[in-house]
């Protein structure tokens, strides 16, 4: 135990009335974590007051350290749990932590303020709601409800949407957010007259007036309403920095300028916060994240001690050297040297595959031979650049019976756009599927709302019949009225003509046609959210998935396995995620799949920023790299479907500059490219037994009685046409009904 720990440890600080505990009393598993520290490290730990930044590269124990030093201030009694806020920059990261220092603790950790910057904000936000023109039970949007939102206002105020879309307005306003800025902060004769931002600011006036009549927030407003209610309640502020004596926050370089300025404020007074982070790991640039608050800290804390790590704890010597030589090729960058004296271990192996396919079969083997070796599941993880990439994994696993989990975002087959889909291509087989037709029926919008769902539920019930048939019964009645009852006309039309289709045309194609015709795609195409884009990936994956089964029915069976798998969840797992969402988090092996041209470097991020667009996506591969410990595999496939297109791709420009001395390369995909074809076969589908129709229940009319109807009143039976009947209702008018919603008067 250091000196200064031990000083520490016996503070009587502020000491609340509590007995200082001693060295002997401090928890063996916290003395043994602290003794295993190296000298910086035990430095970062100890230097408790004031301001501390600690500026290293990947797996040289920041985290670490962060846990360690919050520990050591609940255990040396500087602060009491709620004296103490730590942020993360995810939920996982937060859980994790909490488990950790309860660990170091031998104690729960309760009345911690640990959590990602939202959480905290929100938090705060609802005690003070009030002063921010909220209530306290205010709602949070997401980005749907935000868009929508956005597309009334521009609507109202007769804004092109075509000329000014809706999606870079938000994307505009998220920005400003995200710099603190407020409509008033905002210098309008900055900008052009007819541009983008100009509409922008006016839509943001009337958009934050909005939000405040609907009692709402986006996730911009936590931050930037904190910051407004510290300005303007400084009484309030005052309370939040006395309570916080220390603050603490893990991958600083990620933080926003609203978020480090509202660290900021919380901090100025006592100054005792501690910042880990590393700028080779930013990865949100896009969204708002700026590298430079890590340049700012030591200007805005004067006298800060700033802490290097070199030694990494995490990766072979391979594997470090080659992360370390792929980022050396970025020019903005503060510049570090790592080393590690962990043993040489694998070279990182670089594997050409044939396909996608290919990849999913080859990962899953090498997977069960590590198991065999006896690595555990939990230590093997897939890394994946776009979340499209997933289901060719999950699609091999679930055959081969490998256990995983997505992190960080749903399976592929539990996303919203792939359940949609998947409901169209249910009912096609499976017309009686009362789920799939609730889903889809009103998905795009077709003017079916709650009243029309409303009357077929109630008739099903009644009928002991199928959502699907009751819409079918009532169509050409008058229970349904309008809009309902043409747009029900027309999506039966359209079923029975995609059924047909299913005998001539190869169902993948089938799966094309319904989704585009139903308005399902141009949905999405015209929702332009920031994950929009995503979500017709993901869309153009499912129907080549569909292709590569013999039947319709036969892929759907694959699903609902692939479904019952989910939950089956618990156990031993291998990790699949996207590259952003494995920040922080280190695996003994590591799959990096799809390391292609087309693929990574992400092509939007190169077209949308340029070099420094690519900057960004190589430090992604480093942040990739950087999270194995043993074991790094990347794959890269010669043939590539991408958006349902087959493309030939090219290796990644990563992996040429991956230093040759240490990676092994195995496979050549090249040598056998086109010789393949990419034809699968295509068994037609037979349409499955349509269940016949339950008969209505007994119910006799005859022409010429009085009857009366839940909808229309009081008439007389005029005509009776199988379980239908017209009748001359009394204030309604004559109209064709069905007997369920009938009764004798
Ligand atoms: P990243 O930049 O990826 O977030 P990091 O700097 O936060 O990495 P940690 O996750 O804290 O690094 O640590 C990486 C690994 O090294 C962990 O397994 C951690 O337990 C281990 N480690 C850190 N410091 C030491 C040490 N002094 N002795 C032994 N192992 C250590
Ligand atoms: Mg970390």
């Amino acid at each position: 135990m250091s000196q200064n720990v031990m000083q520490a440890m016996s503070l009587d600080s502020n000491s609340y009335g509590r007995t200082p505990v001693s060295h002997a009393q401090l928890p063996e598993v916290f003395r043994n974590s602290y003794a295993s520290l190296n000298e910086p490290q035990k430095q970062a730990v100890e230097a408790i007051d004031g301001a501390v930044l600690v500026l290293a590269g990947a797996g040289t124990g920041k985290t670490r350290v962060l846990i360690t030093r919050l520990a050591n201030i609940l255990l040396s009694q500087k602060a009491r749990p709620h004296q103490v806020l730590a942020v993360t920059f995810t939920n996982k990261a937060s859980l994790e932590m909490r488990e950790r220092i309860s660990h170091l603790l031998g104690l729960p950790t309760e009345g911690l303020w640990l959590g990602t910057f939202h959480s905290i904000a929100v938090r705060i936000l609802r005690y003070h709601a009030e002063l921010a023109g909220l209530q306290s039970s205010f709602t949070i949007l997401d980005a749907d409800d935000q868009l929508r939102l956005l597309k009334q206002l521009m609507k109202a105020e007769d804004i092109d949407d075509k000329k000014y879309p809706p999606r870079i307005i938000g994307g505009i306003i998220s920005r400003w957010k995200d710099r603190a800025l407020l409509p008033d902060q905002i210098n309008s004769h900055e900008f052009r007259s007819d541009s983008y931002e100009v509409i922008a600011l006016k839509i943001y006036r009337e958009y934050q007036a909005r939000l405040k009549i609907l009692n709402a927030v986006d996730f911009g407003d936590l931050l930037l309403l904190n910051l407004k209610l510290f300005n303007e309640h400084p009484d309030i502020l005052n309370r939040y920095r006395n309570q916080f004596q220390y603050i603490m926050v893990d991958e600083y370089q990620d933080t926003n300028v609203a978020q480090y300025l509202w660290l900021r404020l919380l901090a100025q007074g006592h100054g005792n916060i501690c910042c880990v982070g590393d700028d080779d790991q930013s990865i949100y640039g896009w969204r708002g994240a700026e590298v430079g608050n890590i340049l700012k800290f030591e200007k805005d804390f004067p006298g800060a001690v700033v802490i290097r790590l070199e030694q990494n704890y995490r990766s072979s010597a391979h594997i470090l050297a080659a992360a370390s030589t792929l980022i050396s090729q970025n020019t903005d960058r503060l510049g570090k040297t790592l080393w590690t004296s962990e043993a040489k271990g694998e070279p990182v192996i670089v594997r050409g595959v044939w396909d996608g396919e290919e990849e999913a079969r080859v990962i899953g083997e090498e997977i069960e031979s590590f198991h065999r070796k006896g690595y555990k599941l939990s230590d093997i993880a897939i890394l994946v650049r776009a979340g499209f990439q997933t289901r060719e994994f999950e699609d091999r696993f679930i055959k081969t019976g490998i256990p995983y989990k997505v992190i960080g975002g749903p399976r592929f087959y539990e996303r919203q756009e792939i359940r949609d889909a998947l409901a169209y291509l249910r009912i096609l087989v499976q017309p009686q599927d009362s789920l799939a037709f609730e889903r889809i029926i009103n998905t795009p919008r077709r003017g079916i709302g709650n009243t029309t769902l409303q009357t077929l539920h109630q008739y099903a019930r009644i009928e002991q019949i199928s959502m699907t048939e009751a819409a079918h019964r009532l169509m050409d009645t008058d229970e349904v009225k309008g809009k309902a009852k043409l747009s029900l006309q027309t999506f039966f039309r359209d079923l029975t003509r995609w059924r047909s289709l299913l005998s001539t045309t190869p169902h993948g194609e089938v799966a094309r046609i319904v989704l585009d015709e139903s308005g399902y795609t141009a949905m999405w195409q015209q929702e332009k959210t920031p994950d929009s884009a995503g979500r017709l990936e993901n869309l153009k994956e499912l129907v080549g998935a569909i292709d590569e089964f013999e039947t319709l029915p036969g892929f759907l069976e694959h699903v609902s396995l692939v479904m019952e798998n989910a939950n089956q969840s618990g156990g031993e797992m291998v990790s699949i995620m996207t590259l952003h969402s494995a920040k922080g988090l280190e695996f003994k092996a590591v799959f990096l799949a799809g390391w292609e041209e087309a693929l990574f470097p992400h092509p939007r991020s190169l077209d949308e920023n340029g070099a420094t667009g690519l900057q960004e996506e190589r430090r992604l591969a480093y942040v990739g790299l950087t999270r194995a410990r043993e074991i790094a595999i990347v794959t890269y496939a010669a043939n590539r479907r991408i958006h349902n297109q087959w493309q030939t791709s090219l290796p990644s420009r990563f992996i040429q500059e991956l230093p040759n001395e240490h990676i092994t390369i195995i496979g050549q995909p090249g040598l056998y490219r086109g010789n393949r074809s990419h034809q699968v076969s295509n068994p037609r589908y037979e349409s499955s037994p349509v269940i016949p129709f339950t008969k209505t229940k007994e119910k006799t009319f005859e022409i010429g009685k009085r009857v009366f109807h839940m909808k229309f009143g009081y008439g007389y039976v005029q005509g009776i046409d199988g379980d239908k009947l017209e009748i001359a209702f009394d204030h309604s008018g004559f109209k064709k009904v069905v007997a369920s919603f009938v009764e004798p008067a």
